[in-house]
């Protein structure tokens, strides 16, 4: 086993016993007793864009949605299913509970030292992929309504020099790297400008992001992160769902399958960790991992299907690898980790696959 792979195994073993550490626990319920607006967030593959880490929220809050660019086609086999459990996991809630509410975060990304170090999806062209993921908001108010009653999307820029959040409401936007004397209050009346017709409990569950941010921004910017660190340095690629325990800024690209064709994201991904691979010694002598994995929730059928569903996203994903980025397995150390996420423990349960089977 190479030593990215036996990492990402250990790595994954640490996060479940912090998740499930009496601490976490308590973290996370208090979080979620007090903020029931559900969550959901779509990103980009890169790795930079890790929005718990960069709001401070803890692990297991929110629902991720990963793709390149964060480019996703509401229609596509892959996501409408997504799509419509979400808003449908809403309406359970509000029939069960009387009152539950949900945001959709659409994010891109950018850098503001460099343009190379924007959306490698977009050609770096943050415009266009601000301009795309506007788009992908209209999407979501277009299924989900454009009163906003029970699901709200929000536009999200995430500026990953400083880590910093971009909230572009009504004609306005907020950007908290500007705003670090801000206190509570002052966020929640900008908010509440920008969001005119969002419900108070949705304002007050969409403030901790941002004030969970001001803090975080404040740290990185004592910090003063290296360049290098600020660049692609992911050895891994991550098909599939279940990543949340991954969480490492810069160490994976993540792969959905929410776009039609999502095997072209793979390839690119594959790419990517080759070139960086080539580009620092460091990285390639450590070696490089695919990972597919299937979240689930329930024992039994659940768990099982989950397991049809990694193998399958390996099978093809490992084929694609080798057929369009072949040199990353001929110069290097790849290897594939298939498993299941269970998602009461975030422990991964790996199934024992040796690739050559694939032929
Ligand atoms: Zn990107």
């Amino acid at each position: 086993m190479n030593d990215n792979t036996n990492f990402l195994i250990e790595h994954n073993k640490r996060q479940s016993k912090d998740f499930l550490s009496p601490d976490q626990v308590q973290k996370r319920e208090d979080y979620q007793r007090q903020h029931k607006t559900d969550v959901m967030i779509t990103k980009c593959m890169d790795g930079r864009v890790n929005v718990p880490v960069i709001t401070g929220i803890p692990m297991g809050v929110f629902a991720p949605y990963r793709s390149m660019g964060a480019v996703f086609d509401i229609g596509s086999p892959g996501f409408a299913p997504h799509v419509r459990g979400f808003y449908e996991h809403v309406r359970g809630r509000r029939i069960k509970e009387g009152e539950a509410n949900g945001i959709v975060i659409n994010t891109y990304h950018f850098s503001k030292g460099s343009r190379e170090r924007g959306c490698k999806g977009f050609g770096f062209d943050t415009e266009r992929a601000c301009k795309c993921t506007k788009l992908l908001r209209g999407d979501f108010e277009e299924v989900y309504g454009k009163a906003h009653a029970h699901v709200y999307p929000v536009c999200v820029g995430v500026e990953t020099d400083e880590d910093a959040l971009v909230i572009h409401g009504e004609g306005k936007t907020l950007d908290v790297s500007e705003h670090l004397g801000y206190s509570e209050e002052d966020f929640r009346r900008e908010l509440r400008l920008m969001f005119p017709d969002m419900k108070d409990v949705v304002l007050e569950d969409l403030l901790p992001l941002v004030v969970g941010n001001r803090a975080h921004v404040e740290k990185v910017k004592k910090e003063h992160k290296p360049i290098v660190e600020l660049d692609h340095r992911e050895s891994t690629i991550a098909v599939g769902r279940g990543f949340d325990w991954l969480h490492l800024v810069n160490h994976a690209l993540i792969v959905g399958t929410f776009n039609v064709d999502w095997l072209h994201e793979v390839s690119v991904a594959a790419h990517i960790v080759h070139e960086n691979l080539k580009r620092e010694p460091e990285l390639a002598a450590k070696g490089a991992t695919l990972i597919a994995s299937a979240p689930y929730r329930k024992p039994g059928v659940d768990a099982a299907v989950s397991r049809q569903k990694a193998m399958s996203m390996a099978r093809a994903a490992w084929a694609r690898v080798k057929k369009n980025e072949p040199g990353l397995l001929e110069n290097f150390k790849l290897e594939l980790l298939v498993g299941t996420l269970d998602r009461n423990t975030m422990l991964m349960d790996w199934i024992d696959v040796d690739p050559e089977s694939f032929e």
